[in-house]
C-alpha cells in the first residue's frame, strides 16, 4: 500500500498540474544567446497566472460593463447580480457564517488595512508576518510576539501575551510567504477566543492552496487576494464578523456607502457596502469568485497532493546542492506549501536569480520578501532566493530549476 501511495504521488508530480489550463501554459521567453525556451514559473507565490476559465469569464463579463448597484438597464442589473453572486460564492467557499460580511477590496493589504480601521482595541501579531499583516496595526496599538523555534512554544508565548494584557485581535498568517509553513488555525482561534480576542488570518498564500473554513476552524476574519489565486490583479476580499465592520467608520467615504446625505448629516450603510464606496471592481471580484469555483470543481486533494509531491522533489533536490540552506521558521510544522527560500553560503542570490531568468528562462524572486523581521531573524545572509510552486507546476519545472541552480552555484560568485 505504501509503494502504491508513493507511485500515485510520483504520478501526480510528473504529470501536468491539476490547473493545467493556466493562461501561461506553454509561454516561451527569450534567453541570452538567442532563442526562446519554455518559461518556468517558480514565482507563483508572488502572483499566479490566471486560469483560462477565469480569462474566459472576464471576456464574457466585459461587454456588459455598466454601473453596478445603480442603473435600471439590463446590463446594469446583470452587473449587480454578478457582483452579488460573487459575494455568495466567496462566502460559501470560505465557510462564512450568516452574520459575516464579504467586503470586496483591492487585495490582502487593503483588506487588512480595512480591518485595522475596525478593530476596537489592540492587535497581537507574530514577527513572522508579511508587512501587510505587520504595518496596518501599527497606528492602532500593535504588539509583536517574537515566534519561538517551534509552533508549540509560540502558542505558549501568545497565550502569555494575551494573558498579560487583553487584546481585541490576534492576526496571523495562515501560511508564510517565506517558508510556506502552514500554521494550525483552529488552535490559534481557540487560543484567541479563550482570551476574549478574535482571530484574523492573512490567507494571501494559504487560500490558493488549501481550503479554509471560517465556521469550522473558528476564524473570525479572513483576508486574501485574487492575483495569488489564479485570478487578475486588483481584487481581494475581507470576510468576517459583521458587528465590528458595521460599527467602524467607512473605509472609503463616497457614493454607494451611504443611505442618505445632506449637507448637515450623512447616514452610512451597514453591510459590506459601507466599506465599498465608489464603482466596484466587478471584473476582479467576479473573476476571483470564478477561480474559487474552479478550485471547488478540482477539489483540494488533487491540488494539495500534486504540490506536496513536487515540494518533496524540490526540497530533496535542494538538499543535494552544496552551499545551499533552506530556511525554516518552525521545527514542528510539517505541512508546507510549495515554497522554498534558500540562502547561499557564497555568492549573491540576486545574481543567481538574474542568471536563472536571463540564461534559463526561470522566474524566481530574490530579496527579503516583504517579511523583513522574519527574514532577518531566521536567515544568516542579507537576502534569500525563493522558488514557489503552484498547481500548474510540473516535475520538469523543478528539475530545470535544480539543474540550473547547481550549475550557477558551482560556477561560483
Ligand atoms: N500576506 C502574504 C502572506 C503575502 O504573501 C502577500 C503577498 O505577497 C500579502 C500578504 C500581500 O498581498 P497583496 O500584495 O495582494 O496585498
Amino acid at each position: 500500500a505504501r509503494s502504491g501511495a508513493s507511485d500515485a504521488a510520483r504520478a501526480a508530480a510528473t504529470g501536468p498540474g491539476p490547473l493545467a489550463d493556466l493562461l501561461d501554459a506553454g509561454l516561451e521567453v527569450p534567453v541570452l544567446g538567442g532563442g526562446l525556451v519554455r518559461h518556468v514559473n517558480l514565482d507563483v507565490a508572488a502572483s499566479a497566472p490566471a486560469l483560462a476559465a477565469v480569462a474566459a469569464h472576464v471576456a464574457r463579463v466585459l461587454p456588459y460593463s455598466a454601473s453596478v448597484h445603480r442603473g435600471t438597464g439590463y446590463p446594469s442589473q446583470a452587473c449587480t447580480a454578478l457582483l452579488e453572486d460573487a459575494r455568495i460564492v466567496v462566502a460559501r467557499h470560505v465557510g462564512a457564517r450568516l452574520d459575516d460580511h464579504v467586503v470586496f477590496t483591492r487585495n490582502t493589504t487593503d483588506a487588512l488595512n480595512l480591518l485595522a480601521g475596525a478593530v476596537p482595541g489592540e492587535t497581537v501579531v507574530l514577527d513572522v508576518e508579511h508587512h501587510a499583516n505587520l504595518l496596518p496595526w501599527e497606528r492602532r496599538g500593535r504588539r509583536v510576539v517574537v515566534a519561538g523555534r517551534t509552533f508549540a512554544e509560540t502558542l505558549g508565548d501568545l497565550d502569555a501575551e494575551l494573558a498579560r494584557r487583553p487584546a481585541a485581535l490576534l492576526s496571523v498568517t495562515g501560511a508564510s510567504n517565506l517558508t510556506g509553513e502552514v500554521v494550525p488555525l483552529a488552535d490559534l482561534a481557540a487560543l484567541a477566543h479563550g482570551h476574549g480576542a478574535r482571530l484574523a488570518v492573512d490567507a494571501a498564500q494559504l487560500l490558493p492552496h488549501r481550503r479554509v473554513d471560517l465556521a469550522a476552524s473558528g476564524i473570525d476574519y479572513l483576508a486574501f487576494s485574487g492575483h495569488k489565486a489564479y485570478a487578475p490583479y486588483g481584487a481581494g476580499a475581507l470576510v468576517g464578523r459583521g458587528d465590528w465592520l458595521d460599527a467602524a467608520p467607512a473605509y472609503l467615504a463616497g457614493g454607494g456607502a451611504v443611505d442618505a446625505v445632506s449637507i448637515a448629516a450623512t447616514t452610512w450603510k451597514a453591510g459590506p457596502e459601507r466599506h465599498e464606496a465608489g464603482t466596484p471592481n466587478l471584473v476582479g471580484a467576479t473573476a476571483l469568485a470564478r477561480a474559487l469555483v474552479e478550485f471547488e470543481r478540482l477539489g483540494e486533494a488533487a491540488r494539495r497532493d500534486h504540490e506536496r509531491a513536487l515540494t518533496a522533489r524540490l526540497l530533496g533536490g535542494l538538499a543535494e546542492v552544496p552551499g545551499v540552506r533552506v530556511l525554516r521558521g518552525f521545527d514542528d510544522l510539517d505541512d508546507r506549501l510549495g515554497i522554498a527560500t534558500i540562502e547561499l553560503e557564497q555568492g549573491s542570490v540576486g545574481l543567481v536569480a538574474a542568471a536563472l531568468a536571463a540564461e534559463h528562462g526561470i522566474s524566481v524572486r530574490a530579496g527579503r520578501f516583504c517579511a523583513h523581521p522574519f527574514f532577518d531573524r531566521i536567515a544568516g545572509r542579507a537576502n534569500g532566493l525563493r522558488a514557489s510552486l503552484g498547481a500548474g507546476s510540473s516535475a520538469d519545472d523543478v528539475d530545470r530549476f535544480l539543474e540550473a541552480l547547481a550549475e550557477l552555484v558551482a560556477d561560483g560568485p
